[in-house]
């Protein structure tokens, strides 16, 4: 595909989306009912269907009977430990190999024109920023995305917590399964600016940030402090009726699916024709610029805290002038007493 049909390279040799980031036609004023239906579909596919359809597989085929999980043990618990590193080594493994050890497509759609793997760097364990990334995902990330899955899973096979069915309230959960992927990036926003109090991104968020030019291995890259908050949002199922299959799904869209905000390429080409679109450049200008798109735009809550950056020279201007502010605040001399 000629990646210059849809965007722009640089002198670097960074590309970027010719068209402006926009938030999703769902919460705003005046209503746009016709866009809203435009929209829709990407709502769904391919990456909601793709995590509710691993939920789904994980429920009915890898997940150890209800009397199992009623006591907790070590054999259980493992398996599902096992079977979440296989899975995130399998799909983030999948997109490393393709995109950037084999580089089927070189840097066409690559927001970056560099490689991680050409930049070593002290802030990374070993110097790389791959092995660091794989050393904090398998070390304590996929542990704790594990610890939340037990814990909801021995709840629900004990009977604590409000759990039903789908032949109980059938309405109730195709309404709360819709409403993952936004209760997921509302609790992603609320951690993510906590963890961006200067103390907190100092010796937590920062790990997260150490890799400016993320891939698939930065997606959950994190301090175990961040994974522990991360996940944390998985908690809502023991607080309002919920169902192992939607926690299943909630899991994936947090733990999987944060491979689709790093990848690094805007599309993952399919021929020479077509490509999934990954809507990762929201969240790469995040890393680039750190104190932009907390979230990824489903609610346009960026928009209505003044963080909103669509990746246009206008949205570059008004964060620049937004961070001029700031310094002039914070070198601003204090009135001196008696003035
Ligand atoms: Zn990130
Ligand atoms: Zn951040």
């Amino acid at each position: 595909m000629d990646d210059l049909r849809y965007g722009k390279r640089n002198k670097r040799g960074d590309w970027a989306p010719d068209s402006a980031l926009e938030v999703a036609p769902i919460l705003v004023f005046p209503p746009k009912p016709i866009k809203f239906l435009k929209w829709l579909p990407s709502y769904f596919l391919p990456w909601n269907v793709m995590f509710m359809l691993l939920g789904a597989v994980y429920w009915f085929f890898l997940t150890p009977s209800v009397e199992t999980m009623k006591t907790l043990s070590v054999g259980w618990i493992a398996y599902l430990l096992v079977r979440n590193m296989a899975a995130v080594l399998l799909i983030f493994g999948a997109l490393e190999l393709r995109l950037y050890i084999r580089r089927r497509q070189g840097t066409s759609f690559k927001y970056n024109g560099k490689w991680p793997s050409d930049n070593k760097s002290d802030v990374f364990m070993f110097k790389s920023q791959n092995i660091d990334n794989m050393i904090r995902t398998f070390g304590t990330g996929v542990p704790i995305w594990t610890a939340y899955e037990v814990l909801g899973l021995w709840c629900f096979a004990n009977g604590y917590g409000p759990w039903t069915t789908f032949a109980q309230n059938p309405v109730w959960l195709a309404a709360f399964g819709l409403m993952i992927p936004i209760i997921h990036e509302v609790h992603f926003y609320c951690i993510h600016r906590l963890i961006h109090v200067p103390v907190l991104y100092k010796w937590v968020h920062s790990v997260h940030h150490n890799s400016v030019n993320p891939s698939p291995w930065s997606s959950l890259s994190m301090h175990p402090i961040e994974h522990l908050l991360y996940w944390s949002d998985s908690l809502i199922h023991l607080i309002l009726p919920s169902h192992p299959l939607l926690l299943l799904y909630h899991l994936h869209i947090t733990g999987t699916g944060a491979v689709i905000g790093h990848v690094g390429f805007d599309k993952i080409e399919l021929g020479k024709e077509s490509g999934i679109d990954t809507h990762a450049y929201t969240h790469y200008l995040h890393h680039k610029h750190f104190e932009v798109n907390y979230a990824e735009g489903t609610i346009p809550l960026d928009k209505w805290f003044g963080t909103w950056h669509d990746g246009t020279k206008e949205g570059q201007e008004l964060m620049e002038a937004r961070y001029a502010a700031k310094v002039a605040r914070v070198n601003a001399t204090p009135p001196q007493p008696g003035e």
